[in-house]
């Protein structure tokens, strides 16, 4: 698309850490041009660069530096809206967009187990889109909310999705996840310096629980199968690394499980979509990876990269995934949910 037929988009919740990865990921889209900034109280009014605490290696974009940050307004901003905000914000704001005709595009967890909205991976169940006519009609938004799934989930349901053939049957998956995950500032250094938290506030369990079968079943019903999930915080920057065990019905050779995941494709590939990345998983052979520090920025952080696939004594297979938390987890995926809306043209009317 010419740079001058761009899609004018706005970003809620821009100053914190995914708000930032936004702003960053969209400065050079080829469809959508930032044109509206919106966050807290504390923001409003001032210019973007005095309002944000920037945290990203590459610098501020300058098409954003002085925008003015207005407060989280339904029909002030464009029609599509990109949710970066806290999830108490979230709560109650991102309803009131989609009723004032906003597609809101969401990173926060309030709507992601409501039935009528989608819980979209693109790679991986793109035709729960099919549910929005039913949001529109039952919510009686001229808008749609769609949601992308809890960081950690996200990591789990891609390195997942190529294994439904096989049947899964139960999962148990323990998480060592990264410190941006908990936004700015997030974890007191004191607390995670030298240490691993065996626990993480907000439900993070039992929302890589719940999640993972949502979007691995059908658009109408979760998959008929139990995930059990233990979470760490750890002292990462960027990058939350899944260890699984899975026990798979059809029992295949370990060398299955791994073709099945080299294979893997999904919609955003078939269609080239701008920030697709490709492969999505990156099965790695080295028997010390994948890690956070070396394989966390593959595909341009939209890769999940898959290690150590073997068999597992008391399921069947057992693996580790690991995919970035702020791009594919939060931002990255937004934007790809986005792209692949824009191609199945329900972004314009
Ligand atoms: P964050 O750094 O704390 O940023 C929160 C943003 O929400 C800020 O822009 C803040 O604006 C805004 N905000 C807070 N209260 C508000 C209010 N009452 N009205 C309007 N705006 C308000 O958080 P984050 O880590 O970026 O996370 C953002 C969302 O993404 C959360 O829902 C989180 O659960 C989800 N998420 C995060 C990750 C991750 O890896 N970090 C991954 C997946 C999903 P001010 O700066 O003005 O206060």
């Amino acid at each position: 698309m010419p740079q001058d037929t761009r899609i004018p988009v706005g970003v809620i919740g821009a100053t914190g850490m995914v708000g930032q990865q936004f702003i960053s990921r969209l400065a050079n889209h080829p469809w959508f041009e930032v044109t509206w900034l919106a966050a807290s109280e504390r923001s409003e009014g001032k210019r973007y660069c005095d309002a944000t605490s920037w945290r990203l290696p590459a610098p501020m974009p300058d098409s954003v530096r002085m925008m003015p940050v207005h407060a989280c307004t339904p029909t002030q901003g464009p029609k599509v809206i990109f949710s970066a905000l806290d999830a108490k914000a979230a709560d109650g704001l991102e309803h009131f967009f989609a009723a004032a005709g906003h597609v809101v595009l969401s990173n926060a967890r309030s709507h992601r187990m409501d039935p009528l909205v989608p819980l979209l991976i693109p790679e991986v169940n793109a035709d729960h889109l099919g549910i929005l006519p039913e949001q529109r009609r039952v919510k009686g938004w001229p808008g749609a909310i769609v949601t992308n799934p809890n960081c950690a989930a996200v990591v789990l349901a891609m390195a997942l999705a190529p294994l439904r053939r096989f049947s899964i049957h139960s999962v148990m998956v323990t998480t060592m996840q990264a410190v941006s995950g908990a936004g700015y500032p997030g974890v007191a250094s004191l607390d995670i310096l030298g240490n691993i938290i065996p626990f993480i506030g907000g439900g993070e369990e039992e929302k890589i629980e719940t999640e993972t079968l949502k979007i691995l079943g059908r658009a109408t019903a979760p998959l008929d199968a139990v995930v059990s999930a233990q979470v760490n915080r750890v002292a990462v920057i960027d990058g939350h690394t899944t260890v699984v065990s899975v026990e798979l019905e059809s029992r295949p050779p370990v060398e299955d499980v791994v073709d099945a995941m080299r294979a893997f494709r999904g919609r955003p590939q078939e269609l080239g979509l701008p920030t697709a990345p490709n492969p999505p998983l990156v099965v790695l052979d080295a028997e010390n990876r994948p890690q956070p520090r070396l394989d966390v920025d593959r595909g341009d952080g939209m890769a999940v990269s898959v290690g150590r696939v073997r068999a597992c004594p008391v399921l069947t297979h057992r693996f580790v995934a690991l995919g970035h938390n702020t791009i594919r987890g939060a931002a990255g995926a937004s934007i790809l949910n986005a792209e692949l809306m824009k191609a199945d043209g329900l972004l314009t009317p």
